[in-house]
């Protein structure tokens, strides 16, 4: 099995041709940086062949999620709909791009979305069609038809990232979107504050193992921040309405800390996530 294809001599987001090396992970994967939409990415990425056999193994929907857990999920996805309501106002037709193991769409259902699923995987997605009744469409998400229904939301978390064309889903969605229908995309943030604290200290060499962890790159061949997934909506007919950081699951939060970290820390503090609610422009 090849495990990468020939390396990219343009930007696999935005086809310009000024990208560059920027750094390496202990893995020995390369990442590159366009210089244009600043958006970064493997270089020479993982081939199709390897993909397809990480993912047969990647989606577990039969594991068990203990309640704290379940509370710290629901707090993230919470979270995502309180800014995507505040954009979308009604709640209409939704489509999980990535539904994984149904945990944000069964919430989404109960906030009153219409919910349809896609993954990749038939197998996963037969078996959670039957224990959640919600109709999930699985492989080529090119090949599907979705009949007359538009989507008032595409609802895609912690999925671009994984993505070897993100582009090209994220122009075909505009299809599959009604006229004010919006695209919610949450992503790691490549220049979260802790990121970028790593970065400085390997470029010190004072952090000497297991350079380059935080690309996930086992998995991860995308790393976005706020400004290039901005550049790469906006390229391709969206407008950016919302774009802030996403909820960190922790215990027990006051609103006037909730307040602060909205409105405050914000501006000085980047966590490991972040969001982007775009309409269709
Ligand atoms: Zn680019």
């Amino acid at each position: 099995m090849n495990k990468y294809d020939d390396k990219y001599t343009k930007c696999p987001a935005c086809d310009s041709e000024n990208i560059k090396y920027f750094h390496a992970d202990f893995r020995g994967n390369t990442i590159y940086k366009c210089e244009q939409c600043k958006v970064q990415f493997m270089n020479p990425v993982y081939s199709d062949e390897y993909l397809d056999y990480y993912y047969s193994q990647y989606i577990d929907i039969n594991r068990d999620v203990d309640t704290v857990l379940q509370d710290k999920y629901d707090l993230i996805v919470n979270d995502n709909f309180n800014a995507i309501e505040q954009v979308v106002k009604n709640k209409g037709n939704m489509l999980d791009f990535g539904i994984g193991n149904g945990d944000h769409a069964k919430l989404a259902i109960k906030k009153g979305w219409q919910v349809s699923g896609y993954d990749v995987d038939c197998k996963a997605t037969e078996s959670l069609m039957q224990r959640t009744g919600i109709e999930i469409k699985c492989g080529n998400f090119f090949d599907l038809n979705w009949g007359e229904v538009k989507f008032d939301l595409i609802y895609a978390n912690q999925v671009a990232e994984h993505l070897k064309d993100p582009v090209a889903y994220i122009k075909y969605f505009k299809s599959l979107l009604s006229d004010k229908g919006c695209l919610f995309i949450a992503v790691p943030n490549i220049h979260s504050t802790s990121i970028k604290l790593k970065f400085l200290l390997e470029k010190l060499k004072l952090r000497k193992n297991k350079i380059g962890k935080y690309y996930d790159a086992e998995h991860h061949i995308f790393y976005y921040d706020p400004t290039s997934l901005k550049n790469i909506l906006e390229n391709n007919g969206y407008e950016v309405v919302i774009s802030r950081n996403c909820a960190k699951p922790k215990v027990e939060r006051s609103r006037l800390w909730l307040f602060l970290s909205n409105h405050v820390f914000e501006k000085f503090y980047s966590t490991s996530t972040f969001m982007i609610v775009a309409r269709k422009s």
